[in-house]
């Protein structure tokens, strides 16, 4: 089941169109949704690809956790 959350969130997330407030409960939500993290790293992987830089403002453990998705492929 993939949550509802995810996909224009997410999507909006990486394109910095949310605000602060909703950035803050989205990362929290990230934190125990593991549907939305599967397709946040989805999405960041494409926008590094495309970007070839991280967002500064990427939390820690996601970046670790992305870092470590990206490095066991
Ligand atoms: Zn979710």
């Amino acid at each position: 089941m993939r949550c509802n959350k995810s996909e224009l969130i997410a999507s909006a997330h990486l394109d910095q169109r949310l605000t602060q407030n909703e950035a803050m409960k989205y990362q929290a939500h990230v934190g125990i949704c593991a549907d939305c993290r599967g397709y946040l790293v989805e999405l960041e992987q494409v926008s590094l690809i495309l970007k070839s830089s991280w967002r500064p403002d990427a939390p820690r453990d996601l970046r670790r956790h992305i870092m470590s998705v990206i490095t066991a492929k």
